[in-house]
């Protein structure tokens, strides 16, 4: 499955996988990279060569920033010439919020970026790190028939299952099974062997060579609806200065109060310029704005529709479009599209067609 001159950047962030123990305060602190790669002796018996990156300062994941990750894309950018895949070591925190950002920041991929950390550091006697970054290399390396890779998209690796990136969600704060894809198909399955499923895996050609837009605009909020939500809560929210971008997190299908106060603060938003994307406050499951009158009301305010997005997809894809800066009805128009796989099409029946 692996080609012998295959080449293979790791690129290291920080996360708990390179962490090691305060011996004062006995919390876990980011650490080096000659720290981590020396408690993987097993990496030598790769077949396929390893070329590391790392951060300056390798950091806890949930310190991350839109420059953090627009770091990540550039050095994608400028070793993607000179290597087959990336592998991208990361805590587990937000690696799925990095994933989806990646996702849309590399237009045209057509290698693996392979997003791997681990729930217990690399030095612990019962670390998750030695196969979950071994496994990482190995997906990276892997080729077709044909010789090409057989990845070509953002995927997160963790544990048993390979997931697109912009799909996934940390579901579990101390399984080792930390991810999940609630709405999306595994990309590979790994016991024995790794699986890829063919049908899941993204296929797009590209349509150009690698195109990397490293600019995000975080100018955006999350208002996360909840029974008893206040007028003055919401209107505070959609009020805050410079704002450009929500998303909305409704109840089921798409659905919020019909209360007059609250359908009037989303217009008023609306019209003032907001965009806000509707999704859904449940794990699996699309926004159909269409099949209650509540979610109806709120359509008919100009609240678009994000379908089955993820929330860290939906954030990412915000501020990813305001960064290319289009004008809020272009941002509209695209995130009720797929840029990347990033979110399954809705038909008028109701039903969802996976794109
Ligand atoms: N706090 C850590 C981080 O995200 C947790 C982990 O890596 O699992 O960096």
């Amino acid at each position: 499955m692996t080609d012998n001159r295959s080449k293979i950047m790791l690129i290291y962030t920080g996360g708990t996988i390179g962490m090691i123990e305060n011996q004062t305060t006995h919390a876990l602190e980011p650490f080096n990279f000659d720290h981590l790669i020396s408690n993987v002796p097993k990496l030598k018996m790769l077949d396929f060569e390893i070329v590391n990156f790392q951060f300056d300062n390798p950091i806890d994941s949930s310190s991350m920033k839109p420059s953090n990750w627009s770091e990540i894309a550039r050095v994608i950018e400028k070793e993607y010439d000179n290597v087959d895949g990336f592998v991208v070591l990361h805590g587990t925190d937000t690696m799925a919020y990095t994933a989806s950002a990646l996702s849309f920041m590399l237009e045209n991929l057509d290698k693996p970026v392979i997003i791997t950390g681990s729930q217990l550091p690399i030095g612990e006697v019962r670390t998750d790190g030695e196969e979950n970054l071994i496994t990482a290399l190995q997906i990276a390396a892997a080729r077709d028939a044909s010789g090409h890779q057989v990845i070509r998209e953002v995927a997160i690796l963790f544990d048993n299952f390979l997931w697109r990136g912009n799909r996934s969600t940390k579901q579990s704060a101390d399984n080792f099974n930390a991810f999940h894809s609630n709405n999306y198909p595994e990309l590979a399955r790994i016991g024995l062997g790794i699986s890829f499923n063919l049908d899941a895996i993204w296929r797009g050609k590209p349509a150009g060579p690698l195109n990397v837009h490293p600019e995000m605009c975080a100018d955006v909020l999350v208002l996360d609806l909840f029974p008893g939500i206040s007028e003055q809560q919401v209107r505070y929210l959609l009020s805050t200065p410079n704002i450009k971008g929500v998303v909305m997190k409704t109840f089921g299908s798409g659905n919020g109060p019909d209360d007059p106060w609250f359908i009037k603060a989303i217009r008023e938003a609306v019209e003032r310029g907001l965009v806000i994307v509707n999704i859904t406050q449940c794990s699996n499951g699309s926004v159909l704005p269409m099949r209650y009158r509540n979610g109806m009301e709120l359509a008919q305010t100009g609240v678009i529709s994000g379908y089955d997005l993820t929330s860290e997809a939906a954030i990412t894809k915000l501020m990813h479009l305001f960064g290319q800066g289009y004008s809020s009805e272009e941002v509209k128009r695209r995130m009720e599209e797929s840029i990347c796989g990033e979110m399954s099409s809705s038909i008028s029946t109701g039903r969802l067609e996976i794109l």
